[in-house]
């Protein structure tokens, strides 16, 4: 008798326990046909394993899209409906050579803050990741501007208020890409600007490629943050430098190189720890392959610098000198076929993506 009544109490209890799973299926159900599976906020923020985050298709398996899914359905996930299929649409014209949206001369200070809220409100046409294209014509060349970086939030802020309006006034097809290396070790600028080069063609098919500073802001917006048929080198006019070169062969601040000129000098140094000797490891690199460097006018060419004191683990590198003299020997097999490196995180803005990086030590 007991033992019935047992049975029946528990025959009671899991018909409750199936209707109410049931009831929960339909509901996850329902939440899963009605939302998006990517849904980019401003801040859309990505956590992943170092390890499996390390290339396009692991990015697009950690964005839930299918490992097979073509270019165009991943960049539409990422930066929105900036690609459309739409057939019947006039085809574009090229953008002029010239940009007609140019202004010239720009007072560019760094008394007030810069609040980041208010530059995504002022860049409203920017997709995520710090992309844009203009929608009246082609642009002619596809740009990404890589910065190497770490603990300069406050510089970075006047970075993106002043570049992304002079870079859309300069009709580019770009994408902005904050290369922060990891941890508190010694600082490595021509590293990173390797890792920001082959990031950023995991992304989109990129054939220009600008290396800034993070702290360097031009004052003139004819000089175009393009490449030319030798590399570039745009800062040739910085305020710091009392408005002209250091020296003939400078080469650091802000660069241009096409993807077949990076390629040709094997990209940067990986072994340059610390201040200094890279960027000009980066000059003797082209002036052995042939390449001439091309500048604008020290007119044009003129920027500002935002004033900061040494930062920490960025100690002039006392081996650059040494390195320096034997960029020759060392160029074909230090770079960016040598590269390793571990990326960490994935930050991905309105205004720009960050990723952070572990390159290692010296
Ligand atoms: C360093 C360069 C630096 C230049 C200007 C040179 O001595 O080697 O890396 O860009 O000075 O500061």
């Amino acid at each position: 008798m007991q033992e019935s009544v047992l049975l029946n109490f528990f025959t009671k209890y899991c018909v409750v326990l199936v209707c109410l799973c049931g009831v929960h299926l339909v509901v996850a159900l329902f939440f899963y046909l009605t939302e998006s599976p990517i849904k980019f906020t401003y801040y859309r923020k990505i956590k992943l394993d170092p390890d499996i985050f390390s290339s396009q298709s692991h990015r697009t398996a950690a964005l839930g899209i299918h490992d097979n899914g073509t270019e165009a359905e991943v960049n539409k996930l990422l930066y929105g409906d900036v690609i459309k299929d739409d057939v019947d649409e006039e085809p574009l014209e090229p953008c002029p050579e010239t940009s007609p949206l140019l202004v010239g001369p720009m007072r560019v200070d760094f008394s007030e803050p810069v609040n980041l809220d208010m530059v995504r409100e002022e860049n409203p046409q920017l997709e995520m990741g710090g992309r844009y294209k203009p929608s009246d014509c082609v642009a002619l060349q596809k740009v990404a501007i890589i910065i190497p970086f770490r603990n300069r939030g406050e510089h970075l802020k006047y970075w993106l208020h002043y570049l992304h309006p002079i870079l859309k006034r300069q009709q580019l097809d770009y994408g902005i890409y904050v290369i922060q290396q990891d941890g508190e070790g010694t600082f490595n600028r021509a590293k990173l600007l390797n890792v920001g080069y082959v990031e950023a063609l995991k992304e989109y098919d990129y054939d220009c490629f600008i290396f800034s500073d993070v702290d360097i802001i031009p004052m003139d917006d004819r000089n175009t943050y393009k490449c030319s048929s030798q590399p570039r080198h745009l800062s040739v006019s910085m305020d710091k430098f009392g408005f002209r070169l250091p020296y003939k062969q400078y080469f650091g601040g802000v660069s241009a190189m096409s993807k077949e000129q990076f390629q040709k000098i094997n990209g940067f140094p990986n072994n340059y720890w610390g201040w200094g000797g890279e960027d000009d490891d980066i000059f003797n690199r082209l002036v052995f392959r042939g390449m001439k460097i091309s500048r604008p006018s020290g007119d044009i060419g003129k920027c500002r610098m935002i004033r900061h004191s040494r930062d920490k683990k960025n100690e002039p590198n006392p081996q650059r000198f040494k390195r320096i003299a034997h960029t020759r020997q060392t160029m074909n097999t230090d770079g960016i076929k040598s590269l390793s490196y571990k990326v960490v995180d994935i930050d991905i803005d309105l205004l720009y993506t960050q990723i952070t990086v572990d390159i290692g030590k010296p």
